[in-house]
């Protein structure tokens, strides 16, 4: 099981339309802080903060995303992303107690992060994303080259810095 879920990292909300989602959040007064293709999940991601957590808009970028199928059925709130402190370990014992999970394996998520899903089923009905907290990343990397990161230096992903 999760030892320490450690907070509530982001809410997924499905968009047919990115930019106009993201217009759309602005005008209520949100800041959109970071968006980004997340070839894996054939999604466009956009985040906007709320405290130390985050929603996350998604747009599909294919017709055979799973965000694009969704949308066939309806819209809003696709997934709830909690954060957790060791993945491999929270998914070797939800196996051992027969949860029904998405991700046998840690995969790789938006931003460089390790995620898995876990089953609707295994929740009572909403689509559970683990996440695992960002190794943190060494100065020497932080230099990097062109592509290393989508973040200037300085702005480490994660919790804000205090
Ligand atoms: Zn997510």
């Amino acid at each position: 099981m999760i030892k320490r879920p450690l907070k509530i990292d982001h809410l997924g909300i499905a968009v047919p339309d990115l930019g106009e989602a993201t217009k759309a959040w602005e005008a209520l007064g949100f800041t959109v802080e970071a968006a980004h293709d997340v070839p894996t999940e054939k999604v466009k991601a956009a985040f906007l903060p709320i405290g130390e957590s985050h929603l996350e808009l998604l747009q599909p970028t294919d017709p055979t995303s799973v965000i694009a199928k969704f949308l066939e059925r309806r819209r809003g709130l696709h997934h709830v992303c909690v954060l957790v402190e060791d993945l491999e370990a929270t998914l070797r014992e939800m196996k051992a107690r027969g949860v029904r999970l998405i991700d046998q394996e840690p995969r790789p998520g938006a931003g460089g992060c390790r995620v898995a899903f876990v089953h609707p089923d295994a929740t009572g009905g909403v689509l559970l994303e683990l996440k695992e907290r960002a190794p943190r990343r060494t100065p020497a990397r932080l230099g990097g080259g062109p592509g290393s990161g989508r973040r200037p230096p300085g702005r480490p992903p994660g919790p804000a810095t205090t």
